[in-house]
């Protein structure tokens, strides 16, 4: 069976656990192990952290917009923001590599999103904004 929801709400950093319980929540009709649900909540945390922390550059009046699906075993999520856009994403894909050393980032996000992921895709523009889809 096919369900889906999405989630909006603004690019506050306290909205981080929104997103990634309400993911945890959405796909407990999977009835996942642990892990699974462990991996899906840290792909939700670093997608939705990149859109504040780097499209939104902190700013805290902005939308994102968070849509996950399930269609039999498989789940879809979609994370997108309009903000700032990635220049170059191959770059940005690459481990260790962050826009932000002084803010202590460690460059790691996209790699976890890979990790724990089947496939990754990144859409982006600058000034447009950026979307991310994972499935699994
Ligand atoms: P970490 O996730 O380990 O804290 P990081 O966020 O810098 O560090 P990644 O999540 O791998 O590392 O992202 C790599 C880079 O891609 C970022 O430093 C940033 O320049 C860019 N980036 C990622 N997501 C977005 C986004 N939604 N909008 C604009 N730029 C982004
Ligand atoms: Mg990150």
């Amino acid at each position: 069976m096919r369900n889906e929801m999405t989630l909006e709400f603004l690019s506050i950093s306290a909205n981080e656990s929104l997103a990634r319980v309400s993911v945890a929540s959405f796909i407990s009709q999977l009835n996942p192990t642990m892990e699974e649900l462990t991996d899906i909540k840290t792909v939700v945390s670093e997608a939705v952290t990149n859109a504040i922390i780097h499209g939104y550059e902190e700013k805290n009046d902005e939308k994102i917009v968070l849509t996950c699906a399930i269609d039999g075993e498989e789940i879809e999520l979609i994370i997108k923001d309009h903000g700032s856009g990635i220049d170059n994403i191959d770059l940005a894909k690459e481990p260790l590599y962050t826009s932000k050393p002084e803010w202590e980032r460690s460059g790691m996000g996209f790699t976890i999103m890979e990790n724990f992921m089947d496939q990754v895709d990144i859409t982006s523009e600058p000034g447009v904004g950026t979307t991310i889809r994972m499935t699994k």
